[in-house]
């Protein structure tokens, strides 16, 4: 749907073409009439992500019941975010932990800019609800992902928008297992082969080694997050 009528209930989608979107996208498709997505091109050395986009998407289309709510897919480009940024994302250095803690993958402040553009086109498209697969127990600890920060961040929206927005993030509280049940709970081993096929997640871009979780080098602390979820689903399926 491209005008500006939509369906009462709508949602813009965060969609990176990662497994946390992807299980994002079937949630929001699950529980809005309409849905559409956005993508930021920052530069991300796994540009290999933005290339998987549509093929997420267009493997969705043929596999979810709900593919029909599926609406406009919209790539904003951010390369200010590269030009900012001195990280391992994008730039060939080896990741690694700071003394913070924090990986040096870390874009400082990212997903309040990716919001916040979302939140812009979501206004000029007629919609109030994001959706982002922001998640508080996730190994990094990202600040920008956190509870707190999103509420605060809805609350800014709202304000300076003059306009209700509502930021949804079913990921926030469960672990890497969990958002594989849920996948599976929301589209069934479609969905789950779906993810383990075109999904990536791997820092390094790496689409050559096919694990059973999917494709990436298999040591990165993204795989390692991924291959750990994904054996700990396993084993409560199994048990
Ligand atoms: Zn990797």
């Amino acid at each position: 749907m491209t005008s500006d009528l939509k369906p009462a209930s709508a949602a813009l989608v965060l969609f990176s073409g990662g497994q946390d979107s992807t299980v994002c996208l079937a949630w929001a498709l699950a529980n809005y009439d309409h849905v559409e997505t956005v993508g930021f091109d920052y530069g991300q050395r796994h540009a290999v992500e933005l290339q998987q986009r549509p093929r997420v998407l267009s493997a969705l289309r043929q596999s979810l019941a709900d593919a029909a709510k599926l609406g406009d897919d919209t790539v904003l480009p951010l390369p200010a975010l590269a030009t900012i940024s001195d990280t391992a994302l994008t730039r060939d250095s080896e990741i690694t932990f700071s003394a913070a803690g924090l990986p040096t993958t870390f874009v400082p402040g990212r997903n309040l800019l990716f919001l916040t553009y979302a939140a812009a086109l979501a206004y000029r498209r007629g919609i109030a609800t994001l959706v982002g697969g922001m998640c508080e127990t996730d190994f990094s600890g990202y600040p920008d992902c956190r509870n707190d920060t999103l509420q605060s961040l809805q609350r800014t929206l709202s304000l300076g928008l003059d306009r209700m927005v509502t930021i949804e993030t079913p990921l926030m509280f469960i672990d890497k297992a969990g958002t594989w049940a849920l996948a599976d709970a929301l589209g069934g081993a479609a969905l789950t082969e779906l993810i383990i096929e075109e999904t990536h997640t791997c820092y390094l871009g790496d689409r050559s080694h096919r694990h059973a979780w999917g494709y990436g080098c298999g040591t990165c602390p993204a795989c390692d997050l991924r291959a750990k979820g994904y054996a700990a689903w396993r084993l409560s399926v199994a048990t």
